[in-house]
């Protein structure tokens, strides 16, 4: 079969170089399925490295030392990782697109490569977020799919992105599940290579709804992949990113991998105001007990149709997310700091993340503006009372009579 092009949309920072690192081993080590070369979509920036007094690009950079200097120094990459400033030159040609950069650029990076990538693409969002427009409420994969016309599945895992790139041993969730438009072309063992099977010259697209909808069906014009590709399956999602270091479970529920990758960033906060207090480890279990039951709760009730509960209480990307964000997530870091220096977490976070963003405070903010147009904030008190807590308008001393309501109903 035709080999697959794969590009890492992720700005190279954390988790982006990461990932890029993990494919690359992999697009490496099986030259039968893939072009060893991974494109990295970097957004540019100018960086002072050594006390130069120059900046200097950061792509030059990634090419040359095969290594980010800012968002993941000390960290060797492979050099088949091509760092790349143009998002449409960087996806040209590619058949799997990993999505992965902070959410709050995705729609308009949607909008720039839409013409430019191939129509039979397929992605995998590993964005931790919510997409919220007032009463609304996407997962990310379902917001790539539309836009873009692929289908689009999700990696999400207890994956702190230092321990991955030091090969630390971990474990990820990839949820895949594309509906079953390519087997209705031959397999590519039925037919020769470098042809096109007839069957998808004449049928070339076929309306099919997204299974991990939330309310109204979302219906995209979705491309078979021609047949001379090998297929683009859950066991070539699992090769593209298993490594002895990173442990891959494939599911089916986009749904729940992504939600929970973002919901459990909100009660990683609420856990590093109980830390900063000093107030224990028994208190912090408290925190990690409601929200995960609020998590659950939340999936249930708006994406139900696709959700499974045992995504967040067996998976990497449900309750090992939240425990390890928990402990050595950023999100959490900075929560503490703020309440032991007693300094906004704006602050803190400008001061300690070298330009990055705490995905919880955005997230935060968003489910809370989406609950209260559902009328259900009383329903997610923990999820609310972070938001409140961030405006200043409850103090997270108060937290445990905050969601005493879910404890009592519980
Ligand atoms: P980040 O929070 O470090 O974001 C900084 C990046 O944003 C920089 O690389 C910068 O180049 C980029 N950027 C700035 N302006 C931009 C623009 N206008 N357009 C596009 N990009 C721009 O990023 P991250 O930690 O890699 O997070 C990406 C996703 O992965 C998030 O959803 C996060 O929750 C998730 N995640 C992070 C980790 C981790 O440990 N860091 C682990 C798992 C998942
Ligand atoms: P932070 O963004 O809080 O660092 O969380 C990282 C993460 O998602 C680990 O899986
Ligand atoms: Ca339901």
């Amino acid at each position: 079969g035709k080999k697959h092009k794969v590009t890492i949309v992720g700005s190279g920072n954390w988790r982006g170089s990461t990932i890029a690192k993990v494919v690359a081993e992999n697009t490496a080590a099986h030259p039968e399925l893939f072009e060893k070369d991974v494109q990295m979509w970097v957004y540019e920036e100018n960086v002072k490295v050594d006390g130069s007094s120059e900046p200097r690009k950061l792509t030059e950079l990634i090419n040359e030392r095969h290594e980010n200097p800012k968002y993941l120094p000390g960290i060797a990459l492979p050099h088949h990782i091509i760092a790349n400033p143009s998002i449409e030159d960087a996806v040209k040609d590619s058949t799997i697109l990993v999505f992965n950069l902070p959410h709050q650029f995705i729609k308009g990076l949607c909008r720039q490569i839409k013409g430019a990538i191939l129509p039979y693409a397929r992605g995998i969002s590993c964005i931790k977020g919510v997409d919220v427009r007032e009463s609304e409420i996407r997962l990310f994969s379902e917001t790539i799919g539309q836009e873009l016309g692929i289908y689009c599945g999700a990696l999400s895992g207890a994956n702190i992105a230092n321990e991955v790139a030091q090969e630390k041993w971990c474990e990820t969730t990839i949820a895949y599940d594309p509906p079953s438009i390519d087997s209705q072309t031959p397999t590519p063992a039925r037919t020769p290579p470098n042809r096109t099977p007839a069957s998808s010259q004449l049928d070339l697209t076929k309306l099919n709804e997204h299974k991990d909808v939330s309310g109204k069906p979302s219906k995209v014009m979705l491309r078979p992949l021609p047949a001379e590709y090998h297929p683009i399956d859950q066991p070539l999602m699992k090769t593209l990113f298993h490594r002895p270091y990173f442990h891959v479970r494939v599911v089916s529920d986009v749904a729940g991998v992504s939600l929970s990758g973002a919901l459990k960033n909100i009660v990683a906060l609420a856990a590093g105001w109980v830390d900063g207090l000093g107030w224990g480890d028994n208190a912090k279990a408290a925190i990690m007990r409601v929200g995960l039951l609020e998590m659950v709760d939340f999936g249930k009730r708006f994406f139900g149709k696709t959700i499974q509960t045992k995504t967040f209480t067996e998976e990497s990307a449900g309750v090992a997310d939240l425990i390890t964000t928990c402990s050595g997530g950023r999100n959490h870091r900075c929560a503490k700091m703020s309440v032991v220096e007693g300094k906004p977490i704006k602050e803190i976070e400008a001061r300690e993340l070298n330009g990055q963003q705490l995905q919880g405070v955005s997230t935060a903010e968003e489910v809370n503006i989406f609950l209260k147009s559902q009328g259900l904030e009383k329903d997610f008190p923990l999820f609310t009372a972070v938001s409140k807590i961030l405006r200043g308008e409850e103090k997270y001393q108060d937290l445990p009579g905050l969601i005493e309501s879910r404890t009592e109903a519980d």
